[in-house]
């Protein structure tokens, strides 16, 4: 049976089970429903972009107060008062997300830019806040909370119990995971598994990833908010305590717990928390003797069990375990063969591609590259050279909007790119690779690949989500497997990229970069790591690139590597430019022999 087959058999037996299921099994079931809606939001957030929060109980909170407020307070009655009843609920969850979205927002702006530890201190800080807040407020009822709110009505008629309420909420929680399955399933999906690794990488490859985060952000508010809503209705009573703090950092451990990174983790972890919650509360006070929340702390211990033994959660090793039993999905075929990609024309061989003039960093006192000139033509491959700490990389992030430099212009297509962002070059066409190999290492090839194409495609979270991106997706991944067949790793196609050895690596970078069709490609030491007969296949494919018309500069070591492929090579010492030319001709340069030969291995030079 394959993934989808058994879910189908789960949502199937769930359907069954549930006329039969007692009530308090329905009820249980109900805030399990509930909670891995606001996991599977965490899981997108935390486990799949990397961003912790330990505030979502507070979005929940949002989206429950909303419609509470809008279905009993005298004020929202008299600014409705030509509307149908049945209605106010839906007005509800309309307020809730918008109220919810623009917080999130400005909470977002706030917090997002501080990194790490500092990110999940914010969420912490205003977690603390709107709890606070709910229970201050005059208007919502303070400590108290509001009750009477009415039943959500469909059709006219009121969904009280909570078996039939119960539905509405599963069929919610399933059609999210289906939507968010099909966002990571996307273009815009490699581009959310992108930010976790590391915001170079993806920049570089055209995410925005400012904007990402934030969209991310406000997705994993929104379907909070979602489950509050739910709540309420179900509930018809809310009191500030379920979005307490302690109850946000509840939710982190559902999706901590399951699986940061899988969807059906979310769902995992909530049942697990769920079930744990209910059996501590009741045994745990007879045994200590005192009534209070301890459960809390046996989660706290049970998280650190779980992530010293699976970091990854419960779910994958559910999933390996049972992985007899799942046929993996066939991989999905592409079968588009027109193109629908837009194609790039490539500048005329001979043309500057990149011109970099007077280029100088500074670092504090130190200066890394001193008016280093530089140009790459289309239809040339351009070695850039020098011994360890001349500079090489700090030019190499000067001319990839990587960082700055402190004086000079860099020129991209004709285009001044100096305090531009590293994803306005690869829009205008340059590719680069790492010289520290950056790949989703659990995820395929293929997947790696294609994430070079992202500025190839156009569609958007909505789309993906709803999969009407499929035929755009369909040529990405035709596009990806193709570059893949062109650097000769067609056989690992499907393999998660970190199980294949370094070299092979560089080689998926330098595929990556190649799915984007660049005009321009920037290799930092490709030839590292390779063995003899792949550094040959290498300068097979990078002269077959030349060929075509691409303009390709090369930071590399590997002298013998260099000189066998380079049109003309840069000499870099001490941040300085000391000789141009052909190979020949800066072999045979004495200031190149006395400044570089003594400190590189001499090999290939005296060759
Ligand atoms: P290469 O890549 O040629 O080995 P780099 O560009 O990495 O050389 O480094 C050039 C010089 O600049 C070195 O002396 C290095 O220590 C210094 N340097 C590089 N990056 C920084 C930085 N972010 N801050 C301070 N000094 C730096
Ligand atoms: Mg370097």
């Amino acid at each position: 049976m394959t993934h989808r087959l058994w879910t189908w058999l789960f949502i199937a037996l769930l359907a069954l089970a549930w006329p039969l299921l007692s009530p308090f099994s329905v009820t249980l079931l109900n805030y399990i429903g509930l909670y891995s809606l606001v996991a599977v939001g965490l899981v997108m957030l935390t486990g799949v972009g990397g961003i912790t929060s330990f505030g979502q109980a507070a979005f929940v909170g949002l989206g429950a107060y909303a419609t509470a407020w809008i279905c009993t307070s005298p004020v929202a009655a008299q600014a409705l008062a030509g509307i149908h009843g049945d209605l106010l609920p839906w007005l509800g969850l309309v307020l809730g997300l918008i109220v919810t979205g623009v917080i999130a927002w400005i909470l977002g702006a706030v917090t997002l830019p501080l990194s790490g530890h500092f990110l999940a201190l914010g969420t912490l800080a205003w977690g603390l806040s709107l709890y606070y807040l709910f229970g201050n407020i005059e208007g919502l009822g303070g400590f108290t909370g509001i009750a009477g709110v009415r039943p959500l009505a469909i059709a006219g008629y009121e969904l009280t119990s909570p078996r039939l309420f119960g539905i509405i909420i599963w069929a919610v929680l399933l059609l999210s995971i289906w939507a968010m399955h099909n966002l990571l399933d996307s273009r815009e999906g490699r581009a959310i598994r992108a930010l976790k690794s590391g915001r170079v990488m993806a920049e570089s490859m055209g995410v925005d990833t400012s904007r990402q985060r934030m969209k991310l952000f406000l997705l994993a508010a929104l379907l909070a908010a979602i489950s509050g809503w739910l709540y309420t209705h179900l509930q018809r009573f809310v009191n500030p305590t379920p979005f307490s703090l302690e109850i946000g950092i509840e939710y982190l451990f559902m999706a901590v717990v399951g699986g940061s990174g899988h969807l059906w983790g979310a769902v995992l972890g909530a049942t697990l928390i769920t079930l744990l919650k209910e059996q501590l509360q009741d045994w745990l006070p007879t045994l200590l003797g005192t009534s209070g929340n301890f459960e809390i702390i046996v989660f706290g211990l049970l998280m650190v069990l779980i992530l010293q033994r699976a970091a990854d959660g419960i779910w994958p090793l559910i999933t390996a375990r049972a992985q007899r039993w799942v046929k993996p999905v066939a991989p999905r075929t592409a079968h588009t063969t027109q193109a629908v990609l837009a194609r790039r024309k490539l500048p005329p061989v001979g043309q500057v591609v990149l011109s970099a003039t007077q280029v100088t960093k500074r670092f504090a006192g130190l200066v890394a590259n001193d008016a280093v000139d530089l140009d790459v033509k289309a239809g040339e491959v351009h070695a850039l050279i020098g011994p360890n700490g001349a500079g090489k990389s700090t030019f190499f992030n000067m001319i990839s909007g990587v960082d700055d430099p402190t004086s000079g212009t860099v020129t991209l297509l004709g285009q001044a790119m100096v305090g531009k962002p590293s994803r306005a070059f690869a829009a205008l066409g340059m590719g680069r690779t790492f010289q520290h190999v950056r790949l989703l290492g659990q995820r395929t090839v293929l997947e790696n690949v294609a994430l070079g194409a992202h500025l190839r495609g156009h569609r958007g979270w909505l789309s993906a989500m709803l999969q009407t991106d499929r035929r755009e997706e369909a040529a990405l991944l035709a596009e990806a497997r193709k570059q893949i067949e062109r650097c000769g790793l067609i056989d690992y196609v499907d393999t998660p990229a970190a199980s294949l050895p370094l070299g092979q690596q560089r080689i998926v970078e330098i595929a990556r970069a190649l799915a984007g069709q660049p005009s321009i490609l920037l290799l930092d030491e490709p030839a590292a790591g390779l063995r003899h007969l792949e550094k040959q296949a290498l300068v097979r494919l990078l002269s077959q690139l030349r060929a075509e018309g691409l303009a390709v500069l090369v930071v590399e070591h590997d002298m013998e590597f260099v000189m066998n492929l380079a049109d003309r090579v840069t000499v870099l010492e001490f941040g300085r430019v000391i000789a141009l030319g052909s190979p020949a001709q800066v072999q045979a340069n004495p200031r190149v022999m006395e400044a570089y030969l003594g400190v590189e291995d001499t090999e290939g030079v005296a060759a």
